[in-house]
C-alpha cells in the first residue's frame, strides 16, 4: 500500500498552485485546504466593518475580533471546496479585486497568522492532504514529504487571472490585475511574519508553458516517487 503524505505547495500569486493543488487532491483523493481562502475570509470580514482599505486597517480591531470570525470550509468533493465565513457561503466574494487588493494586509498580521495557521495544522494532522498557500512548506508542515514551489512568468501569471476574472464577470483591467499581483508578492514576500520563501527542499515547478495536464503529470511522477519508498 502506499502512504499517505502531506504536499505543501507554496509559491507566487496566481502562479496555478491552486489549479494544481485541487487536481492532486482530485487524483489522490486527499483533503485540499486553499489557505489563501481562509487569509481572503478574515479580509472579508474586516472589509465588511469598514475596519480595511487599501490605505487603512484598524489591525487592533481585527486582531480583538478573531475568536468571532469562524473560518470553514464545505467540501464540494472532487477536490473542491467552498469557503464559509460564520456560516455563510463567501466563495465568490472573497475572490473580487477588491478583496485581492486589502489581504496582504491582513496576512501581515502575526496574531492572524497564529489564528489561522492553527487550524491549517489541524486540517492537515494525519496526512493525505494538499495544502496551498505561501508559508505551507516553511512553517506550517515544516516536515512534508513533498514539497513545490510553483512558479511562472508575471505576464502570463496576470493574463491568467484576468482571464479568470473576465469569465466571471468581474469588471476589471488587465493593468490592475498586473499591479495587485506585483504588489502582493512584493508584500508577501518582504513581511516580517512568514514571508514568502522557497525552502531549500522544495522542487520548482516552472508552469509558464505547461498546461495544467502537463503540470499534474509532472507533480504526479513527484508524489509517487515518495508514496513508493
Ligand atoms: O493564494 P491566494 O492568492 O488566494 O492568497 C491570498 C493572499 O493570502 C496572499 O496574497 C497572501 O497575502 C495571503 N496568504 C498568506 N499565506 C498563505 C496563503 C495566503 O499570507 N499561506
Amino acid at each position: 500500500m502506499s502512504k499517505e503524505i502531506t504536499i505543501a505547495i507554496d509559491g507566487w500569486s496566481s502562479c496555478g498552485k491552486s489549479t494544481l493543488a485541487k487536481a492532486l487532491a482530485k487524483e489522490l483523493d486527499y483533503i485540499y485546504v486553499d489557505t489563501g481562502a481562509m487569509y481572503r475570509g478574515v479580509a472579508l470580514y474586516a472589509m465588511r466593518q469598514n475596519w480595511i482599505s487599501r490605505n487603512h486597517s484598524d489591525v487592533n480591531r481585527i486582531i480583538a475580533a478573531l475568536p468571532k470570525i469562524k473560518i470553514k470550509f464545505s467540501n464540494k468533493g472532487g477536490g473542491e471546496a467552498d469557503l464559509c465565513l460564520n456560516g455563510e457561503n463567501v466563495e465568490k466574494e472573497i475572490r473580487t479585486i477588491e478583496v485581492s487588493n486589502v489581504v496582504s494586509l491582513i496576512s501581515r498580521i502575526k496574531e492572524v497568522r497564529d489564528y489561522l495557521v492553527k487550524q491549517q495544522r489541524i486540517l492537515g494532522i494525519g496526512g493525505g492532504v494538499v495544502m496551498d498557500g505561501r508559508d505551507i512548506g516553511s512553517v506550517v508542515f515544516p516536515l512534508a514529504e513533498l514539497k513545490l514551489f510553483v512558479t511562472a512568468d508575471p505576464e502570463i501569471r496576470a493574463q491568467r487571472r484576468y482571464d479568470e476574472l473576465i469569465a466571471k464577470g468581474d469588471k476589471v483591467t488587465l493593468d490592475e490585475v498586473r499591479a495587485n499581483l506585483q504588489a502582493r508578492d512584493e508584500m508577501d514576500s518582504n513581511r516580517e511574519e512568514s514571508p514568502l520563501i522557497q525552502t531549500e527542499d522544495a522542487i520548482v515547478l516552472d508552469n509558464s508553458n505547461l498546461t495544467p495536464a502537463e503540470q499534474l503529470e509532472k507533480a504526479l511522477a513527484l508524489v509517487n516517487k515518495i508514496r513508493k519508498v
